[in-house]
């Protein structure tokens, strides 16, 4: 893949990107999608089904936290980054930009603003995104990049009819054609035994790529801006099947839920960050009614879920 690094296709435009490339998307027979899938709702249920339910079910609102409203700015940063000329491309451009997206973000998101009551505090986060950008340009050169996408929606449905969709941060393509998937992390990377999970996400968007445009990604990247470490993982076809079988798996079970309303928490160290702690019956709380109706989204009742209708988890 080292000619990755001097890869110099122009940024896709669209919002599913990739049709130029031709479609391998096979879809259900009988032309029926069910629902849909992110990697990000996926890692939910696994991790707690009853977080799942709050979030995609109930829809319940989460405040930003100062943690992930630092992963935001760090990604828009990044983003932004790539679209000065190569040469400018410094650690004193990165950081030259968090001021101005800090001030973009905040507006599109008022919320935000409330997470530093004084300014001093504001400083100091400021200051610790700063450091996970010079952390960024110590694991690679962006001098050398000309990504194909930033921020690229992806989506496939499987023959099953269920829609995966995604973000991915970045996608890098050769002149080969040898695509590289990129996701930057603001935290440290995983401990073996949890390095699976983390690969879970990477097969899940090589999963799409694959079958949205029938070829195999060639290599996975984490980029850890928290401990400056790269995770990067060669797929291939098995690895992309086993996920599929995995994916449907999981669906599966999350019919069942829907349909037993059994939305049991599995509580583990994602508490301390879960913003429904106080409601978890884990923790002693009471969780809302369980909506059974159809509402505008259509994510109930249960009956509806073979009936084709469209139904969406947000990522
Ligand atoms: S507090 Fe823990 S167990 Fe309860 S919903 Fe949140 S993640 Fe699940």
């Amino acid at each position: 893949m080292d000619d990755l690094s001097t890869a110099t296709h122009a940024r896709e435009s669209g919002a599913h990107g990739g049709a130029d490339q031709g479609s391998a998307d096979r879809g259900p027979e009988d032309g029926t999608v069910r629902q849909t899938l992110s990697p990000s709702r996926a890692s939910d249920f696994m991790t707690c089904p009853l977080l799942y339910r709050f979030r995609v079910i109930d829809k319940l609102p989460e405040p930003p936290s100062i943690a992930t409203a630092r992963g935001t700015l760090v990604h828009a940063v990044l983003e932004r980054l790539f679209d000065r000329p190569a040469a400018d491309r410094t650690p004193q451009t990165a950081r030259a930009l968090v001021q101005p997206e800090w001030e973009r973000l905040a507006a599109e998101e008022p919320g935000l603003a409330t997470l530093f009551p004084a300014e001093a505090e504001r400083s100091v986060w400021m200051s610790e995104a700063c450091a996970m950008l010079d952390s960024y340009f110590t694991l690679e050169d962006p001098t050398r990049l000309e990504p194909a996408d930033r921020e690229l929606y992806v989506e496939t449905v499987l023959e099953s009819g269920l829609r995966l969709r995604g973000y991915i941060d970045r996608l890098d393509v050769a002149s080969s054609g040898d695509v590289r998937i990129v996701d930057y992390k603001t935290g440290t990377a995983p401990r073996e035994e949890y390095e699976a999970r983390a690969l879970f996400q990477m097969k899940f968007y090589a999963l799409v790529l694959w079958r949205a445009r029938g070829r195999v990604p060639k290599l996975l990247q984490l980029m850890y801006l928290g401990n400056r470490e790269i995770m990067r993982y060669a797929p291939d076809e098995s690895d992309l099947r086993a996920t599929e079988r995995k994916v449907e798996a999981l669906w599966r079970a999350i019919e069942r839920a829907q349909v037993s309303g059994d939305w049991r928490p599995r509580p583990g160290k994602i508490c301390d960050w879960c913003a429904h702690k106080a409601i978890c019956p884990a923790f002693g709380g009471t969780p809302p009614p369980l909506r059974r109706e159809t509402d505008s989204s259509g994510l109930a009742p249960i009956p509806a879920l073979t009936s084709g209708s469209a139904l969406t988890s947000s990522d």
